[in-house]
């Protein structure tokens, strides 16, 4: 099947060329974290505070992608393999289209965002650690999920009875046990700012 694929990479317009269009530059802002610690809100702050100083986003999130694009996926490891190398794949294309795309993935295991990262470009790739410990997690409860899982209603739920290694060298870490959500929506736009112009 392969020989009869032939991309037509070197021959489309750069990426280069949009950003300079855009006058911004095609960064993947990439959330990781437990349920429950704040990936989507931080997510959506971020996102309204760039478009508020003109700066065009996309916001992919883990529940809308397992709506569509990657409904037909589960929680095994496997799946969840899947379901991030489909999304690092669509972050790219965002990315290379000058666009400054906002990740908001559980992404539990340092292999799954390295494999992420691989698949985006290192240069591309940032890291956000959205950090709060599981007990916050299960207190906050916002979908109802960790009453389930703890009742042995969910398996392979992050945290309990499926792993979640903690980012050993983000770009960022926001502790939302310890600041509200505004400081940390403030905190990473500051530490986003200077790299979305071009
Ligand atoms: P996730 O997307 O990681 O599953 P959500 O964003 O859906 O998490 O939920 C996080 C919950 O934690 C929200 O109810 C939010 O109001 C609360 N929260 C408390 N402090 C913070 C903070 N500093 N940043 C983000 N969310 C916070």
């Amino acid at each position: 099947m392969e020989e009869h694929i032939h991309p037509i990479f070197e021959r489309t317009l750069s990426t280069a060329d949009k950003e300079k269009l855009l006058n911004q530059r095609g960064l993947v802002l990439w959330m990781t974290g437990l349920s429950g610690s704040g990936k989507s809100t931080i997510a959506i702050g971020l996102e309204k505070q760039l478009h508020e100083i003109g700066i065009l986003t996309q916001l992919l999130d883990g529940d809308n992608v397992r709506t569509g694009l990657n409904k037909n996926l589960g929680f095994s490891e496997e799946d969840r393999t899947e379901n991030i190398r489909r999304v690092a794949e669509t972050a790219k294309l965002f990315s290379q289209c000058g666009i400054i795309t906002l990740c908001s993935f559980v992404s539990p295991t340092i292999a799954i965002r390295e494999m992420a990262q691989t698949i985006i470009g290192s240069g591309i790739f940032y890291e956000i650690y959205i950090n709060a410990s599981f007990e916050e997690c299960a207190k906050r409860d916002v979908k109802g999920l960790y009453e389930k899982a703890m009742k042995g209603k969910i398996k392979n739920f992050t945290g309990l009875d499926a792993p979640f290694e903690p980012s050993t060298l983000p770009f960022i870490t926001l502790d939302t046990e310890k600041e509200d959500v505004n400081t940390s929506v403030n905190k990473l736009f500051k530490a986003v700012l200077p790299l979305v112009r071009n």
